[in-house]
């Protein structure tokens, strides 16, 4: 058997990490990152260690998410904040071309879509990973790709973060798609504070990751930080209370089209889409055309859009989901169900983003545990 020692996983000391970000900085990456703003951890741009959230973790809920204190100075210590990587490679709204009267002609100006730095995404967390994996197969694999997403996906450094706590919120354990970054990353960081020191046992995913972590001050891990490690992320996996049953899933919802319990998740859901904007693998867009009031410039914009809206699904004469019942129906019907037969996987990978962030509360894992008939075990309707 190979122990995780023997496939030399690296120490890197806690103090070492701006010498990473400058790594990765001095290749032309733009290093994109979590930081603490508006009380929650948000990605954005970063330049120093020092913006990491050093000492904040978050408690959440379902339809609560809180940031507080820890007791240490842990760096990646908390789990997910409410934005995901696809802030970056599926932007919730891009200008894809504008236009300019030219006496009786316009001129189609330059899109504006391409980055100038590719992008280094530093804290991916392996439920992230997967969905990123997932948003390729739907960007990048199928009979049209997204040139958009190609040319920010392509290019991108990903530094993935081993999850060591979990959320109430999790289930990525019961999803197989967390808490371990198993692939999809060039450098795995595991953060330790023990004992033993506040250090990060670094794993190697691809050549890239290699050639950023040869220029780092590092020590060969040794067995005990490797389990440690190992530990930590099995910590995180134990914690999780929450778990979908995938078993047959697909057959249960396509068999379950008039449950009643489509009646009582209606009753509470506000069709506000919060679920689909945080969700990292939801991928619909809407294409929109506007004009100033001369006339003379126009452009067209792609932006988000949600099967919460009713705008959504119009067709010739009106929408084919009016109500709400129809519109969450088809939102997990399409997440777990229909997804798998139009790209071979589930399209939720347990972050529990929408459980965190839908204002009442409503929890996928629960509305499948009603369907099943089963029983409630986190206590709401
Ligand atoms: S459906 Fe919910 S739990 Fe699943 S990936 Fe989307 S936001 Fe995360
Ligand atoms: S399930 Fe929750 S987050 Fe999603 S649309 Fe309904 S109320 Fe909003």
């Amino acid at each position: 058997m190979i122990t995780v020692a023997q496939e030399q996983h690296a120490i890197l000391q806690a103090k070492q990490l701006q010498k990473l970000i400058e790594a990765v900085s001095s290749k032309g990456y733009e290093i994109l990152g979590p930081t603490v703003r508006d009380g929650a951890i948000v990605y954005d741009r970063m330049e120093s260690a020092e913006e990491l959230p050093a000492g904040w973790t978050d408690e959440q809920e379902p339809g609560r998410y809180r940031l507080k204190r820890r007791e240490d100075q842990a760096v990646f210590g908390y789990v997910v904040g409410p934005q995901s990587w696809k802030k970056y490679l599926h932007p919730a709204e891009v200008k894809l071309w504008a236009a300019e009267r030219q006496g009786a002609t316009f001129r189609i100006l330059n899109n504006e879509t391409k980055t100038k730095r590719p992008y280094a995404f530093l804290g991916v967390r392996a439920c992230e990973c997967a969905a990123i994996a997932i948003q390729d197969r739907v960007l990048l694999e199928d009979k049209y790709r997204d040139p958009i997403y190609q040319e920010r996906r392509s290019r991108a450094l990903v530094i993935a973060v081993q999850c060591t706590q979990a959320a109430a919120t999790c289930f990525c354990a019961s999803m197989g798609t967390g808490p371990r970054a198993k692939a999809g990353f060039d450098l795995a960081l595991t953060e330790l504070v023990s004992p033993g020191g506040h250090r990060f046992v670094v794993e190697t995913g691809s050549k890239r990751g290699a050639e950023v972590l040869a220029e780092l001050q590092t020590a060969p891990a040794t067995d005990a930080d490797c389990h440690e490690a190992e530990a930590a992320v099995d910590g995180a996996a134990a914690q999780q209370v929450r778990r979908l049953d995938t078993q047959g899933i697909k057959d249960l919802l396509y068999q379950n089209f008039e449950h009643p319990r489509w009646d009582n998740v209606a009753a509470r859901c506000l069709t506000c889409a919060n679920c689909t904007m945080v969700c990292p693998t939801c991928f619909c867009t809407a294409v929109e055309d506007v004009t100033d009031v001369t006339g003379n410039h126009a452009e067209r914009w792609r932006r988000l859009d949600s099967c919460f809206t009713q705008s959504f699904s119009y067709i010739h004469g009106g929408s084919i989901r009016t109500s709400s019942k129809a519109r969450y129906r088809q939102w997990m019907t399409h997440k777990l169900a229909s997804w798998i037969d139009q790209f071979g996987t589930s399209g939720c990978v347990g972050c529990g983003r929408c459980i965190t962030w839908c204002p009442v509360g409503i929890d996928i894992t629960e509305e499948v545990r009603a369907i099943r008939g089963e029983e409630n075990t986190h206590g709401k309707p």
